[in-house]
């Protein structure tokens, strides 16, 4: 069932992560606000032989900025051949990473983030240095200090590149896919599909590539911590197959969607049988008769992307809920979030494919229900509902098809 309904940009710098060996981390702290300055976070997230993929985040700590320009020079002949939500173009080894449309302004304090695939051989060092608009982001490079030793032998590194796929259905597809995509835009929205900005698309690109849930226990039942636990690892796995169909396929940044559970709301504290502060609990807040997580806290009712009075701040935002509700059958899925039998989901905890939440979570990235028409030439897939039991060929090209559409709305 689908039930619908109704940018976050982040401003904080993303703790570095690097994915395989080789590459490097930089971060330039810039002077104090009121002079002009910036703060650059260099993240290579992917790197194999002969390519890398990199993240980089400019915080502007200066005068606000209508349009930007971030230099820097490579020392190693790495070059960029790919890039999003900037415009990059390179001389020898002189970088120029300039703004798109919809990241231009750049207030004071607020930060931005584009990237790019390179190419590098014999090493791949960071920059040392990046200039904002010309204005040289001071400070001192810092290098985090390693917690633990440095491995003795490097990790093993992807002997081939990730696929970048594009656009290439199998020409079997291609038809009803079309008939699907027409239909969506003829039926969403009102005839404006694109109007809509709060697809699960959205909310993982807003984010930077994470999801936050909230649990809405809508049940009777007590909870243990381990149960809580396993309602996570459950949601994350099913989760994952998703976002598995679109890793390395045309232009979608993202390795891996982590799916974090930041929130619980019951009725009565006492259902809840632990006493640590993993989750923020949210006890009686009652609407639609379910206990809610704060609406101050949530991505449906503040689509600008800004929690201002959600005590923990964007960190502890949720974009979607997972609804479980005692004796509820079948399914509903949107924008925000799903919602199943809370026996459906405890039963099925350790099943591969938990279908109703799989077919529901399609929901939320925008693909249809097929209760009165069915494309020409494929069978059972998991958005017709009864037809299959997990993400079919079709099912994965019909979600990768909502990327091929809005991803423009991203900067790619
Ligand atoms: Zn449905």
């Amino acid at each position: 069932m689908r039930s619908p309904r109704a940018s976050l940009r982040l401003g904080v710098a993303v703790a570095a992560i690097l994915a395989f060996t080789g590459g490097a981390t930089l971060a330039v702290t810039g002077a104090q606000a009121a002079a002009p300055g910036c703060r650059v976070d260099y993240r290579v997230t992917n790197q194999w032989s002969g390519g890398f993929g990199t993240d980089i985040t400019v915080t502007n700590l200066g005068d606000p900025l209508n349009g930007w320009t971030l230099t820097w020079t490579y020392g190693a002949g790495q070059r960029v051949t790919q890039a999003w939500n900037a415009t990059v173009t390179q001389s020898g080894g002189q970088v120029t990473a300039t703004n798109v449309g919809h990241n231009s302004a750049l207030g004071t304090g607020a930060a931005t983030s584009f990237g790019f695939n390179g190419s590098w051989s014999g090493s791949n060092p960071a920059p040392t240095s990046f200039a904002l608009n010309g204005v040289t982001c001071t400070g001192a490079p810092v290098t985090p200090a390693p917690t633990t030793p440095a491995p003795t032998t490097p990790a093993p590194s992807p002997t081939t590149p990730p696929p970048t796929s594009g656009w290439n259905p199998p020409a079997n597809l291609v038809n009803p896919l079309n008939q699907v995509w027409q239909h969506v835009e003829q039926t969403y929205n009102n005839g404006n599909l694109y109007g809509f900005r709060n697809y699960g698309w959205d909310q993982v690109m807003a984010n930077r590539g994470y999801l936050n849930f909230c649990v809405r226990w809508d049940s009777s039942a007590t909870v243990t911590a381990a149960q809580r636990d396993q309602i996570h690892t459950t949601l994350a796995r099913q989760y994952k197959k998703w976002m598995d169909v679109m890793v390395g396929h045309n232009a979608w940044p993202y390795q891996q969607v982590p799916i974090k559970v930041v929130g619980w709301a019951v009725r009565n504290r006492s259902q809840l049988q632990w006493t640590d502060t993993s989750v923020d609990i949210y006890v009686n807040n009652i609407r639609e008769n379910a206990p809610q997580c704060a609406p101050e806290c949530g991505r449906f009712f503040n689509q600008g992307g800004q929690y201002p009075n959600c005590p923990g701040g964007v960190a502890r935002h949720y974009d979607q809920s997972l609804w479980l509700t005692d004796g509820f059958g079948g399914g509903a899925g949107g924008d925000w979030g799903q919602r199943m039998g809370r026996e459906y989901y405890m039963n099925n905890l350790n099943a591969e494919n938990m279908h109703i939440l799989l077919h529901e979570i399609g929901h939320t990235f925008g693909l249809d229900d097929f209760y009165d028409w069915t494309p020409s030439g494929v069978g059972g897939f998991l958005m017709r509902a009864g037809s299959a039991s997990s993400i079919t060929t079709f099912d994965a090209w019909m979600f990768r098809d909502w990327w091929r559409h809005l991803k423009s709305r991203y900067g790619y």
